[in-house]
């Protein structure tokens, strides 16, 4: 008998737990509460480690189309102090394929490829243990069972609560997001400040990443630590207002690393929340977590990453055993392990890179940096 299963969430969790499903012939419901893919910008740039992200794209055969289109010169990294000195300027080797780039927007497309997303179905509920299976229920009022619920709808989900009481908490970092179009003609400077991948300046409690992406679009990440309701003071419609408290805030740095600020179309405020480390539940049948549902960590390159290993790994072991709940106890644990282990470096990462001794963010780049 077909068993019913049913992933919520179409980000690199869901999509390549669904993708690699697929690959092996079995049939997946992916329901996804953004109405079409491009409903909402799809978010900056991705690096897939060898290990983790690219590895969990070779389990959905997708490797190949991923080498085509990802930026592996986009791995090179320079850090600035405050006063524009350049103190690291890393550029990858020509083969070195160890962490490439690529936007969020051109992975997820790959992944999406020819699976059937039910797109518009944003998940309230889920209850496991009923006469049926797992019981989903929707906005809109529907409910649907399955076999199996995979919850991959990321730091708010909807699903997490049918295994676990624990929800994402303040780390004391809010980041403020904005983004430069076309650098290369309209900014050239700033184009060769970012250069083919990132630049960063670290402060006292503050600090400023820029990332190039593709087409010349750049992403630029402000992070600052804060009370919570800091950001809620500023109001990203008034454009002019946040940018003049950004400037504000970092006042005597480089002009050039402030003209990133000055040329920001729009400012996305971002309070970065996390799960406990090591979050684990007492095991539910009928339902799991994958991602940032399973374990939000603070956004130093391993979510993505995890999630889509997770993703794959687990739809692998769903294809290759009969036991759907076996299977599922087995892939928590491993989980849970792997994860708990990340959740420790991003976690005591955080504190280095935002912190009052901006030499933390260095020594952490000379320990982390591919020799
Ligand atoms: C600024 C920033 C930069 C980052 N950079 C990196 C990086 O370089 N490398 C890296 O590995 N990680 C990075 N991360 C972390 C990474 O973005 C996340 O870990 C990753 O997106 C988690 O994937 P996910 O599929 O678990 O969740 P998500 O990407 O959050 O996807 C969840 C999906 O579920 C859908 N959904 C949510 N609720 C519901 C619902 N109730 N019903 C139905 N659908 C729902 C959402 O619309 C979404 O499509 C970064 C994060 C941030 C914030």
């Amino acid at each position: 008998m077909r068993r019913r299963i049913a992933v919520v969430g179409a980000g690199p969790a869901g999509l390549t737990f669904a993708r690699v499903l697929y690959r092996h012939g079995h049939p997946v419901t992916v329901l996804e509460r953004d109405p079409s893919p491009g409903a909402r910008p799809p978010g900056g740039t991705l690096d897939l480690h060898k290990g983790l992200g690219q590895l969990a794209l070779s389990k959905a055969g997708l490797l190949a189309e991923f080498q085509a289109l990802s930026r592996p010169e986009g791995q090179a990294m320079r850090i600035l102090d405050t006063d524009g000195t350049v103190l690291r300027d890393w550029r990858p080797g020509p083969d070195d394929r160890a962490n490439p780039e690529i936007d969020r927007g051109q992975l997820r497309d790959l992944l999406l490829g020819p699976l059937d997303v039910r797109w518009g179905r944003g998940v309230t509920e889920v209850v496991p243990g009923t006469p049926g299976g797992t019981l989903v229920r929707f906005a809109d009022g529907r409910k649907e069972t399955f076999d199996l619920v995979v919850g991959a709808d990321g730091a708010w989900s909807r699903v997490r609560p049918a295994v676990s009481p624990a929800t994402p908490h303040y780390t004391g970092v809010t980041a403020i997001e904005t983004s430069l179009d076309d650098v290369d003609t309209r900014h050239p400077d700033l184009a060769r400040l970012v250069g083919d991948g990132s630049v960063a300046v670290y402060g006292v409690n503050r600090s400023l990443v820029a990332q190039r992406n593709s087409g010349g679009h750049v992403k630029v990440y402000v992070q600052t630590r804060a009370p919570l309701d800091w950001h809620t003071n500023l109001d990203p419609a008034d454009v002019e207002a946040v940018r003049s408290t950004l400037l504000a805030l970092f006042d005597g740095w480089t002009a050039p690393v402030l003209d990133l600020l000055r040329h920001g179309t729009a400012f996305i405020p971002r309070p970065l929340h996390v799960l406990p480390v090591s979050h684990t539940w007492d095991h539910v049948p009928g339902v799991t977590l994958l991602g940032d549902a399973a374990h939000l960590m603070p956004p130093l390159g391993a979510g993505a990453n995890l999630a889509m290993l997770e993703g794959a790994e687990l739809a692998e072991s769903v294809a290759a055993s009969g036991d759907l709940d076996e299977v599922v106890r087995a892939f928590e644990e491993q989980m849970w392990e792997r994860a708990g282990r990340w959740a420790k470096i991003t976690t005591a990462g955080l504190e280095r890179l935002v912190s009052q001794d901006p030499t933390q963010a260095l020594a952490l780049f000379d320990e982390v940096q591919p020799s």
